[in-house]
């Protein structure tokens, strides 16, 4: 049987009992009081579907309230074909491209698929290599930086930056986009996601030299000479970070082309949602699409979703659209 198959992908009951299941593990909850104990299905004929009564607070609601899908008019059953769509694209899946698979308007496409990053963003932030574990950390470089112009020699001042830092005994991945490459920007973000037990791997870099002894390893690669895992210990490398800019940048190219930089950290959440999510962590297409929809609650975006006054594609100069 085919993955699409599955009855929550077609049918608007069952992608509502679908996202049920997942939010509400232990039955409903009322959003607006959060009591658990008197609460009703109402099931008349002009009921939308989904809708509950609690009978605390005498409010009805649906599994939407409060989350990214809240006042959206997009089917649910929809709603998890493009979560499933983007949860099971190595290299993600363009506006465009949503547009055309699910019928709906590019524009709606393009605001689902923000909310659907939104949802990817972590909400784990316990610190990385806690039990003196090997964390490798490392830049890279993307697209224009509009506040940075362009600098003669500078190779990479006018490109927007991203900080990511990996995991190597999880396998997680988190990236933050950063206006500089300055200690006083990266140590804060070091200090505030690798334990001081861990053992840092990082290149050369001036940036790292002088923050190394902040953890209780430095291991340096000295890629200038040539050296990509040092001789005299072979775990000392950056390898697995590097294999994960391949991967995004890729994507990056390959699918969204272009990136608003308002937008870029939304762009990281995704593919570290992926890349911490992966197989080869032990999380297969549904179970990825499924953790996505842990993240909905509480995490109301707060675009503008009503229709455009003036011409029909001002939307796209308002909300930054950079993709084809
Ligand atoms: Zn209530």
């Amino acid at each position: 049987m085919s993955i699409l198959d599955a009855k929550h992908f077609h049918d608007e009951e069952a992608a509502y009992r679908f996202v049920e299941a997942r939010i509400w593990p232990d039955g409903p909850v009322c959003p607006h009081c959060g009591g658990v104990d008197r609460i009703g299905k109402l099931k008349g004929k002009s009921t939308r579907i989904g809708t509950y009564k609690c009978y605390d607070c005498r409010k009805p609601f649906t599994v939407k309230v409060g989350t990214v899908f809240e006042k959206s008019h997009v089917p649910m059953r929809h709603w998890l074909q493009a979560i499933f769509l983007m949860s099971a694209s190595k290299k993600g899946i363009s506006a465009n491209q949503l547009h055309r698979m699910l019928g709906c308007t590019l524009k709606t496409a393009w605001f689902m698929s923000h909310r659907i990053r939104e949802e990817m963003r972590s909400g784990n932030l316990a610190p990385f290599g806690s039990t003196g574990g090997a964390v490798e950390a490392d830049e890279t470089f993307i697209g224009r930086d509009r506040h940075n112009p362009p600098v003669k020699n500078a190779r990479s001042a006018h490109k927007n930056k991203v900080l990511s830092l990996l995991d190597r005994d999880s396998g997680a991945v988190r990236s933050y986009v950063v206006k500089d490459l300055r200690i006083r920007t990266i140590l804060p973000i070091l200090e505030a996601n690798i334990s001081r037990e861990a053992r840092l791997m990082t290149d050369e870099a001036a940036h790292y030299q002088s923050i190394g002894w902040n953890f209780a390893d430095h291991g340096v690669v000295a890629h200038s000479k040539d050296e990509y895992v040092s001789k005299a210990d072979r775990t000392i490398h950056t390898n697995t970070i590097e294999g994960y800019y391949s991967i995004f940048k890729r994507g990056m190219r390959g699918v969204y082309q272009h990136c608003d930089q308002r937008h870029l950290h939304r762009y990281m959440a995704e593919f570290d949602f992926r890349y911490t999510n992966r197989v080869k962590t032990g999380c297969d297409d549904s179970e990825r699409a499924g953790r996505i929809l842990d993240g909905v609650v509480g995490k109301r975006l707060t675009y503008e979703t009503t229709r455009s006054k003036g011409r029909a594609d001002a939307w796209k100069r308002r909300a930054g659209w950079a993709e084809w």
